[in-house]
C-alpha cells in the first residue's frame, strides 16, 4: 500500500454455519482528500477498530433488530481513530474520535457521527470498558438488575469485554459476583486481576462430559446462597446451569446468546426455574437506550481514571488479521476486548 491508498475488507459471501476467512474480501482503495470532502464532513485515520459478537448477527440475513450487513461493502465496526482532514466546524486535524468507520484503516463521515474524546484515558478503551460494551455492562447491572449490597451475581463470558465491567460494577455495589468463564487462565484473571469472589471454569466441566450436570454442580457450590441476579452473554448450557440456580423473584439481563450465533443453540433443560421461580427475564439491546450513554460513560471513565475499573485487551496487528481475530472472538481466543490495531 503507498500514502495515496487504503484498505478495507469488505463482506464477501455470507457464512454458512461458522464465519470462515473466506467470507471476507481485503480491498485497496484510493485515499480521500481535503479536497474530496463535502461540506461537515471529516477524513478520520482509523487507529483501532473494535471487533464484537453483535457483527456476526449482521453477517446473516435473519430477522433480527438491525437490518443485515451488504455484501461487498465495508464491515459494520466501531472505531477509534485521529482527524486528518476536517470540513466540519467542530473537529480540526490532530483530534481523536470515536465513530463507526467499520473495518477499514480510513474513512469519510459526517461530523455528527463522531464523537471527540480526550487523552485522560487511552485511545483504545473507549471502543471497550469506556465504549459500547462497558455501557452495555452498566445498562444491565443498573437498570434491569439493579444490583444491591448483599445480592449474589452470576455473569457468563466474564473474562470478555461485557462481562469482566459487569462483575466488577456489581462488586462495587457490594455484590457477591460469581463469573462463568472458560479455562484456567480467564477464570484466574477474573478473580485475581478483576476482583470477583469466584470463577467458574465450564471447559473443566465440559471434559467432565456431561456439561449441564457438572456446571450445574460447580455453579451450586460457587453460590451457596443461590442466584439472584444473572447477567446472561453466552445463552444454551451455559444459560440453562445457571436458571438450575436461581433464588425466587431472581432478575435476569439476557445480553447475549454467543453460544448460538455460529449454529442452532441447545434446547433448555431447566426453563420450568423461570416460573417455579417467578423470575424475570429482560432481554435488551444498549443502542436502543441512547439517553444513558452520557451517564454511563461519564461514570465508566472516572472509575478507569480513578484506577477502580480494571481492563485487559488482546490486540491484532494489522487491517488483514482482522478475520481472524473475529473468528477468534467466537471461538473464545480473545481475553478481555478484542482490538485490532489499524496503525
Ligand atoms: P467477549 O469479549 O466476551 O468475547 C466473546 C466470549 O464469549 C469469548 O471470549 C468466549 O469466552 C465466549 N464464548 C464464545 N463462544 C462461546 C460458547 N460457545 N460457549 C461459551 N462461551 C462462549 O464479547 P463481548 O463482551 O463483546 O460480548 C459478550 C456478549 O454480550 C455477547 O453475547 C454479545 O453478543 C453480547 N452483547 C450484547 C449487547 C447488547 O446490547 N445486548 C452489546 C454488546 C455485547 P469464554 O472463553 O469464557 O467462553
Amino acid at each position: 500500500m503507498t500514502s495515496t491508498t487504503y484498505q478495507r475488507i469488505v463482506l464477501a459471501a455470507r457464512p454458512k454455519g461458522k464465519v470462515e476467512p473466506a467470507n471476507f474480501r481485503l480491498e485497496t482503495l484510493a485515499q480521500p482528500t481535503l479536497a474530496s470532502l463535502k461540506n461537515d464532513e471529516v477524513l478520520v485515520q482509523n487507529q483501532y477498530l473494535s471487533l464484537d459478537p453483535y457483527m456476526r448477527g449482521r453477517m446473516s440475513t435473519a430477522k433480527s433488530y438491525a437490518d443485515p450487513q451488504a455484501l461487498d461493502k465495508t464491515m459494520i465496526g466501531a472505531t477509534a481513530g485521529t482527524v486528518l482532514a476536517s470540513k466540519h466546524a467542530e473537529f480540526k486535524v490532530g483530534d481523536d474520535v470515536v465513530g463507526m468507520l467499520g473495518w477499514a484503516e480510513m474513512g469519510v463521515v459526517h461530523g455528527r457521527e463522531l464523537r471527540r474524546v480526550d487523552a485522560k484515558i487511552p485511545l483504545s478503551a473507549y471502543l471497550g470498558v469506556v465504549g459500547m460494551p462497558g455501557v452495555t455492562a452498566w445498562y444491565g447491572v443498573n437498570k434491569i438488575l439493579q444490583a444491591k449490597a448483599g445480592q449474589t451475581l452470576v455473569v457468563s463470558a466474564a473474562s470478555g469485554a461485557v462481562g469482566s465491567v459487569v462483575g466488577q460494577l456489581a462488586k462495587l455495589k457490594g455484590c457477591h459476583v460469581v463469573g462463568i468463564a472458560g479455562g484456567e487462565k480467564k477464570c484466574r484473571y477474573v478473580t485475581e486481576q478483576l476482583g470477583f469472589d469466584a470463577c467458574v471454569d465450564y471447559q473443566q466441566a465440559q471434559a467432565k462430559k456431561e456439561l449441564l450436570i457438572n456446571l450445574q454442580a460447580s455453579l451450586q457450590a460457587a453460590t451457596p446462597d443461590g442466584i439472584d441476579l444473572l447477567f446472561e452473554n453466552v445463552g444454551s448450557t451455559i444459560l440453562d446451569a445457571s436458571l438450575a440456580c436461581l433464588n425466587p423473584h431472581a432478575k435476569i439481563a439476557l445480553c447475549g446468546m454467543i453460544a448460538g450465533y455460529n449454529s442452532v443453540a441447545t434446547p433448555l433443560q431447566n426453563s420450568s426455574k423461570l416460573l417455579t421461580m417467578r423470575a424475570s427475564l429482560q432481554g435488551f439491546i444498549v443502542t436502543e437506550h441512547m439517553e444513558i450513554w452520557p451517564l454511563a460513560l461519564q461514570e465508566l471513565a472516572g472509575l478507569v481514571a480513578s484506577g477502580k475499573l480494571n481492563y485487559h485487551e488482546t490486540i491484532a496487528q494489522g487491517l488483514a488479521a482482522a478475520p481472524e481475530a473475529f473468528i477468534g472472538l467466537l471461538g473464545g481466543q480473545n481475553l478481555g476486548k478484542q482490538l485490532v490495531k489499524l496503525c
